[in-house]
């Protein structure tokens, strides 16, 4: 692994739009920042496929043998159901229809994303801080640009003065925009905004008596602005300049544009060496979103229950259809689509079942040493998981073709295939192994069939109070039956 850990590794850098080779700052360290969910909602698939591309990412890092910080955050508060700053805040207005305390939909909806993330088998990031934890820090950055004459203040709310910055620095870079192409495409200010340019965005806002979410600030009492959460987490735990921020693709304008713009005002210089966004997950070609309901929940998929499937689908099945994608592009949902990533998924988990019963000869016929090294040129090619997928698949073909004796295979070679089909598939790809998962599951499969079968016959035997007794104690243990003219069929 040494070996292959200094192959160059080239990252598509959004600030660039280029592949770049990828030179941590601190050699064997990476600092690595991801926008985290904003929790008023369940997760959408869409959002896990974001967070799903930056685990891959992190496991990849990991094989490759760094010691990686990995923060991704929790958004609880200061993001605006407009992007102008303007409406309510998204978790405010959560808890305002549903007449909850704003924590308790902060609550509810973390522990959502937490229960999601396990099913999918995502690693844990090393730090996991909150907006709402870092009030104080951003403040004192606020405080900073305000010195530094890149904001102003207005009747208790401050904003970035985007005109000023860009006259010194490049407002747009990252997004590709002109400042004066965004000056001519937009309307005049609303004649009540407090903004001297429509470009101008908050980096505190006024809280109206109305505003549960307040905090106190030299400017009175008020909230952060969504864009700079980002700048002070990832600032505080990874320093001024890191290596990686990321994100997914529709975060680039306005969100990192001004995490960019507040980090230059503060310190003089680019906060990130290398800008990763990952593309979205669209249902019938639209973007996948709950505010539109073009959406899917990763519980629906789980189940089955959603009508756009025509069966429920494991979590590896889900995440093996998202890796055959390269993060990106655009990826499109179908049931379809998941059918055949299903099939593909038994395919290369029965090689892998497979692998120890193939015998082992004292010539190989295939050259696995290269093979091993496709595999980590696919993925030190901006993490090319597709093509990673398709060297996968040269192997599947090779364990059924020796087990078939009609190819050959060392023992040495035998062990490079194990430990390179393992490290990928279940280190890098994240699937699991549906042998240790499933076990259990299989044979709980089993049980409950036996029951449906004694519940049958006790019917056929008038004994209802049996019957009843097996259907209710199987759904208060969540496991219900239905009972339809080709016999019953359960949902665990
Ligand atoms: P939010 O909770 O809205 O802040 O979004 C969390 C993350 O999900 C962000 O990185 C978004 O870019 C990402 N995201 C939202 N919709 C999609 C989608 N349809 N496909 C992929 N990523 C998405
Ligand atoms: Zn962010």
């Amino acid at each position: 692994m040494q070996t292959t850990k200094n192959q160059t590794l080239k990252i598509h850098n959004s600030l660039s739009g280029k592949k770049e080779i990828f030179k941590p700052i601190n050699e064997g360290h990476i600092g690595m920042y991801v926008c985290g969910p904003t929790v008023y909602s369940n997760v959408h698939l869409g959002n896990c496929r974001t967070f799903m591309s930056f685990d891959m990412i992190f496991r990849y890092f990991k094989l490759l043998g760094y010691k990686v910080r990995y923060v991704r955050n929790i958004t609880d508060a200061g993001h605006l159901v407009d992007d102008a700053d303007d409406g309510e805040d998204k978790i405010a207005k959560k808890a305002r229809l549903e007449q909850l305390e704003p924590m308790e939909v902060v609550q509810r909806y973390t522990v959502d994303f937490h229960n999601i993330l396990e099913k999918f088998n995502f690693l844990p990031p090393s730090i996991e801080p909150t907006a709402t934890g870092h009030i104080i820090e951003q403040i004192e950055i606020i405080k900073d640009i305000l010195e530094k004459g890149f904001a102003y203040e207005v009747n208790g709310s401050v904003y970035f003065d985007v005109n000023i910055f860009n006259k010194s620095h490049e407002y747009g870079k990252l997004s590709g925009r002109k400042l004066e192409d965004m000056i001519s495409n937009t309307r005049e200010l609303a004649a009540q905004s407090e903004k001297r340019s429509p470009q101008d965005f908050a980096l505190w806002k006024k809280a109206e008596p109305e505003h549960i979410m307040r905090w106190p600030s030299p400017w009175g009492d008020g909230f952060p602005g969504w864009h700079l959460e980002c700048t002070a987490m990832s600032t505080k735990y990874l320093g001024e300049t890191f290596d990686i921020h990321g994100g997914g693709m529709d975060l680039k304008f306005p969100h990192h544009e001004c995490e960019i713009a507040q980090a230059e005002a503060c310190n003089g210089h680019s906060p990130v060496n290398y800008w990763l966004h990952a593309n979205m997950l669209t249902l019938n070609g639209k973007k996948m979103a709950k505010s539109t309901g073009n959406s899917i929940l990763p519980n629906e998929i789980f189940t089955g229950e959603n009508p756009f499937l025509s069966k429920a689908f494991s979590p590896s099945v889900v995440r093996f259809f998202m890796m055959q994608a390269h993060y990106t592009s655009i990826l499109d949902i179908s049931n379809d689509a998941l059918l055949a990533s299903e099939k593909g998924y038994n395919k290369l988990m029965e090689a892998i079942d497979n692998l120890e019963k193939i015998p082992t000869k004292n010539t190989s016929s295939f050259d696995f040493k290269a093979w091993q090294q496709q595999c980590y040129d696919a993925m030190n090619d901006d993490f090319n998981s597709p093509i990673l997928i398709a060297k996968l698949f040269e192997a599947v073909k090779q364990i059924n073709l020796i087990r078939e004796e009609k190819e050959s295979i060392t023992e040495e070679d035998k062990s490079i295939l194990t430990e390179t089909l393992h490290s990928f598939v279940f280190d890098v790809l994240g699937l699991e192994n549906r042998n240790n998962t499933n076990d259990g599951s299989k044979k709980l499969e089993g049980v409950v069939e036996l029951l449906i079968e004694l519940r049958k016959e006790a019917r056929e035997n008038k004994d209802f109070a049996t019957s009843d007794k097996i259907r209710n104690q199987l759904a208060e243990m969540g496991i219900e039956l239905k009972d339809g003219k080709d016999g019953t069929t359960f949902n665990i």
